[in-house]
């Protein structure tokens, strides 16, 4: 019996529950869905997966496999394939959130055929770590304790494949809507990814050589470009599962590694974006405490366009602006500034910015960006107080004390690749400097004022 593997982010052959099924049932035909939308929507995720796709494929040739790729919406595309191929069953993975895959299973069935959806090689099952009261857990340190003493399951080694007698037909791996909506953006991003299976497992090697007990404090300063493992787009695109990066960084705990607990505590982080994203599935829109979402928030308009193309006028938010434009990527540290300064100084809908980084992140996972913004903008679960605001100048002082990550991307080089990915439309000088858009303390004692006028209405709903 010939069955489909869709391929669903998870652009891997190690540890790939929904292929090790579907290897086990018979002949696989492994698929790739490129969906319009999805190009159109998060254009630098879709160059990401679209730069993955010539490994995977060259992976799967070298196991006498193949990949199919074909352009469309899934559930048409999966209808099409099955016709194809006559195949009894598709395996992939759940969807992210998981409630919205429910057409699919209609569509499958539609075509002859049955879905079986298999979970995402996460740390953790949905569901296995919970309260003693057996609910999700809300607050990060004690699901992180209880995280640590679960046994986290080992990854599944890439199964063997056989292939069907024959083969449906290819779009090959070419992504047009996607290299469109990057448009000047593209070949300026390629330059920062590495992409592909065996890429994401040497850049996770590599760290574990060089992470010493400092990483909790380096991971913070900017300019420090090796601080981290810069594993996050890997990890969104399902190049190495989560279980896999956990167990080689345990193994080189045990081979006296600093700075891993530190480093697992992080996967922890990703891990309970999540548990929270499948506990309220739209927490992408609504904010976890409904309360908030009567927050007198601006809408869209010129502050947050000048936000979205870097000339805030406030270096740090600026320079930040411009790496993921130009990248695909921020430094963790000032995605909280320059998310903290849209969201307070400017009081601008926490909505507003997680879109524009949905657009611009290679790294975009629907679920971390979600529980970060509402973290940032106080309206999350374990959020950061809303009167809790960062000064922008203040946190360069602290974390770029040297000046080297803003003068990159504000007169350097990187202020020259941003210039070159950027639309022609936003007429960005590289040198230019704007004037602030908002006096700092002004900014903050506004917000401030706000919040005090929402603050009895949120204290009693605590
Ligand atoms: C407003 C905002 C939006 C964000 N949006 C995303 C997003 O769309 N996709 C995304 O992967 N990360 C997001 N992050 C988290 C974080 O910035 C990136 O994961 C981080 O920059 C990754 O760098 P690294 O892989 O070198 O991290 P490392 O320090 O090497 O950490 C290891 C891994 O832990 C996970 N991790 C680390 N920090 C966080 C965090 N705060 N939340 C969740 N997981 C974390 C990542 O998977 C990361 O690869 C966001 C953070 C903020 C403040």
């Amino acid at each position: 019996m010939t069955v489909i593997c869709w391929f669903r982010r998870v652009l891997r052959l190690d540890d790939h529950p929904a292929l090790v099924a579907a290897a086990q049932d018979g002949p696989v035909i492994p698929l790739v869905i490129l969906d319009g939308a999805e190009a159109r929507n998060h254009p630098a995720s879709a160059q990401r997966q679209a730069m993955a796709l010539p490994a995977l494929e060259a992976a799967l040739q070298a196991r006498g496999s193949r990949l199919v790729v074909r352009r469309g919406d899934p559930a048409t595309v999966l209808a099409q394939v099955i016709r194809d191929s006559g195949a009894l069953a598709v395996h992939a993975s759940e969807g992210m959130p998981f409630a919205r895959d429910q057409g699919l299973h209609d569509a499958v069935a539609a075509g002859g055929a049955r879905l079986h959806l298999h979970p995402l090689a996460d740390l953790v099952p949905r569901g296995r770590v919970l309260t003693k009261g057996g609910t999700p857990f809300k607050v990060f340190t004690p699901f992180w304790r209880a995280l640590r003493r679960t046994d986290i399951a080992e990854p599944l080694p890439a199964p063997r494949l056989r292939a069907p007698d024959t083969w449906p037909g290819s779009d090959g791996p070419d992504w047009p809507e996607a290299r469109a909506a990057m448009n000047r953006g593209w070949p300026v991003v390629a330059r920062h990814v590495q992409a592909g299976e065996a890429a994401a497992h040497a850049r996770l090697d590599a760290f574990l050589k060089r992470v010493t007990a400092g990483y909790a404090e380096a991971r913070d300063r900017p300019a420090k470009g090796d601080a981290t493992s810069g594993l996050s787009d890997a990890l969104a695109v399902g190049e190495i599962s989560a279980r896999r990066v956990w167990h080689r960084a345990l193994r080189a705990q045990d081979q006296g590694r600093g700075g891993i607990e530190d480093f697992l505590r992080e996967l922890a982080w990703r891990e309970f974006a999540r548990e929270l994203f499948h506990a309220a599935p739209d927490m992408d829109r609504t904010c976890w405490r409904p309360e908030w979402n009567d927050f007198p928030w601006q809408g869209d308009g010129p502050d947050a366009e000048a936000w979205r193309q870097g000339r805030t006028g406030v270096a740090m938010v600026d320079a930040g602006m411009r790496e993921m434009f130009a990248t695909g990527r921020m430094h963790n540290r000032v995605r909280m500034i320059a998310a903290s300064f849209l969201v307070k100084h400017l009081m601008i809908d926490w909505r507003v910015g997680l879109d524009w980084f949905a657009r611009c992140l290679t790294d975009w996972d629907a679920a971390s960006n979600a529980m970060n913004w509402q973290w940032v903008a106080g309206c999350g679960p374990d959020a950061s107080p809303f009167f809790r605001v960062f000064n922008p100048d203040g946190q360069a002082g602290k974390f770029d004390a040297r000046r080297l990550y803003r003068d990159h991307w504000l007169q350097g080089d990187g202020a020259r690749d941003f210039a070159r990915a950027a639309p022609r439309s936003w007429g960005s000088d590289p040198g230019r400097r704007p004037a602030p858009l908002v006096d700092l303390d002004q900014g903050r004692r506004r917000a401030l004022a706000a919040y005090r006028g929402f603050a009895r209405k949120d204290a009693a709903a605590l």
